[in-house]
C-alpha cells in the first residue's frame, strides 16, 4: 500500500498498530477509544471514532478548557458562571482570556498538521474499527483470545513482561481498556497529564467485576 506521505516524497510515519476499544452503546455517537502508534515507537491515546450523518469520523485527542475559580483556585469548565468547589461566581471575562478566541469549548492535545496524514490516520483507524466490528460478531467469546491476539499483533510489553498472579482472559482484557478509557474520559477537564492515573495494573486489581 503507497500511503499518502509516500506519494508526497516524504519520510513516511508509519503507523504501526492501532488499538480499538469500544465505547458507549449502539445508539450513541462515540463508537469507540482507539490507541495509534507510530513507527512502533510513539502512541496517541483517545483518539474517538464517532458516528456523522456522513458516516465514521475520528477526533483527536482533546481536553476541555477550563478557567481557575478566582475564589479557590479550583479548575471550572470555561464559560461556567459559578465555581463547582466553592459557588463563588466566576467573571465570563476570565473564560474569554482562556479561550483567547477559540470558538470551541476543547482543545487538541494532538493532531496532524497535514491534510493527507490526517486522512491516512482516519484510514488506518476506520479500518482497526471496522476489523474489530467483524472479529466481535464472528466469534464466541471462547474463540476471542486467539482472534483478538492476530488483530492486535504483538503482546502488550506492560503485560508480557511484568509478573502477573495469574493470566488473564480475552474478556478480561477488554474490559480492563475499557475501564482505562473511562477513566480517560473521567479526568477529561483536568489538564494532568497522563502520569496522573493510577498504573494499569492498579485499574485492573480496583476490581471491575
Ligand atoms: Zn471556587
Amino acid at each position: 500500500m503507497t500511503t499518502a506521505s509516500q506519494k508526497k516524497g516524504r519520510p513516511p510515519l508509519e503507523i504501526t498498530e492501532v488499538r480499538v476499544s469500544p465505547a458507549g452503546s449502539k445508539e450513541d455517537k462515540l463508537k469507540a477509544f482507539c490507541s495509534v502508534t507510530f513507527d512502533q515507537c510513539f502512541v496517541v491515546r483517545d483518539i474517538r471514532v464517532i458516528e456523522g450523518s456522513k458516516g465514521l469520523f475520528i477526533a483527536m485527542p482533546s481536553r476541555k478548557l477550563t478557567v481557575r475559580c478566582p475564589g479557590c483556585n479550583f479548575k471550572n469548565v470555561v464559560r461556567s458562571n459559578y465555581c463547582n468547589q466553592c459557588g463563588g461566581s466566576i467573571d465570563r471575562y476570565l473564560s474569554e482570556q482562556v479561550e483567547q478566541g477559540r470558538s470551541k469549548l476543547h482543545a487538541d492535545v494532538a493532531h496532524p498538521i497535514l491534510t493527507e496524514f490526517r486522512e491516512e490516520i482516519q484510514d488506518h483507524v476506520l479500518d482497526a474499527y471496522e476489523n474489530f466490528l467483524d472479529e466481535s460478531e464472528e466469534y464466541e467469546p471462547v474463540g476471542i483470545k486467539e482472534e483478538k491476539s492476530s488483530f492486535i499483533r504483538e503482546a502488550e510489553p506492560e503485560f508480557a513482561d511484568r509478573g502477573k498472579p495469574a493470566p488473564r482472559g480475552p474478556l478480561e482484557d477488554i474490559q480492563h481498556e475499557e475501564k482505562t478509557e473511562a477513566e480517560f474520559l473521567g479526568k477529561d477537564n483536568s489538564e494532568e497529564e497522563e502520569e496522573a492515573l493510577p498504573p494499569p495494573e492498579d485499574n485492573f486489581s480496583t476490581g471491575i467485576f
